[in-house]
């Protein structure tokens, strides 16, 4: 069963480029979600509830300030202040503010955007094995890209039953794409690290450029 949305990003996003495709999908769908929380939608009661509750982690409430509406993000703000405010009271001895300390902790350690973000991206693992299963040449299109940062690679592992009766040819076209893009940035470090030796020095750096930026892709994911 496809989902209508996550078909059309994966069929976007899915080509010879360069990056993580997944990476590509999950920077639009984070994009369209933290655009919701300053929408119309925020003054919904049951939004303002769950925003009071769950809060914003430090990226997503950067990525809201950078937004256009100062005001949402201000109002949204104050009130989950006030909800976290209900949580403090007067500690009467060490062992009281240790437990005050723990209910902080699980109450600023929440996002309501990473909450829904993740909840599509699950859903966007298992489509991409169900687009493989259903779409012959979808294999091809797969095989066609730079693989996967090591949290996206690690991500379609997980959840690749969902290629049913093509899972093991899934994984193995994971698998080679995966170790392609881990020799290629290999390979480049080598020539970045080459390009130090003072007998190098002269000769310019190629593909070696790129060789940091690229193992931080690789091992970080790109926004
Ligand atoms: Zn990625
Ligand atoms: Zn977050």
């Amino acid at each position: 069963m496809y989902y209508h949305i996550g078909r059309m990003l994966i069929d976007e996003n899915f080509d010879e480029g360069k990056d993580c495709p997944v990476c590509r999908i999950k920077n639009k769908v984070e994009q369209r979600l933290a655009e919701q929380y300053l929408g119309e939608g925020v003054m919904e009661d049951s939004t303002r509830t769950e925003v009071n509750d769950l809060g914003f982690c430090s990226r997503h409430f950067d990525m809201l300030f950078a937004m256009k509406s100062k005001l949402g993000l201000a109002l949204q703000a104050s009130t989950r202040l006030d909800a976290l405010k209900k949580i403090l009271s007067r500690p009467t001895s060490a062992k009281q503010a240790k437990k005050q300390a723990k209910k902080l902790n699980e109450k600023t350690s929440s996002c309501v955007v990473c909450k829904y973000l993740n909840e599509h991206m699950i859903r966007y693992y298992k489509t991409i094995a169900e687009v493989y299963l259903g779409d012959s040449s979808f294999s091809d299109r797969l095989k066609s890209g730079n693989g996967f940062c090591f949290e996206h690679y690690q991500k379609l592992l997980e959840y690749s039953d969902h290629a049913g009766l093509k899972a093991k040819n899934y994984l193995s076209d994971l698998f080679e794409v995966q170790c392609r893009v881990i020799d290629n940035t290999k390979l480049k470090l080598k020539e970045f690290c080459d390009h130090h030796d003072y007998r190098n020095a002269s000769k310019p750096l190629g593909e070696g450029k790129t060789a940091l930026p690229d193992a931080r892709s690789l091992f970080y994911g790109k926004e």
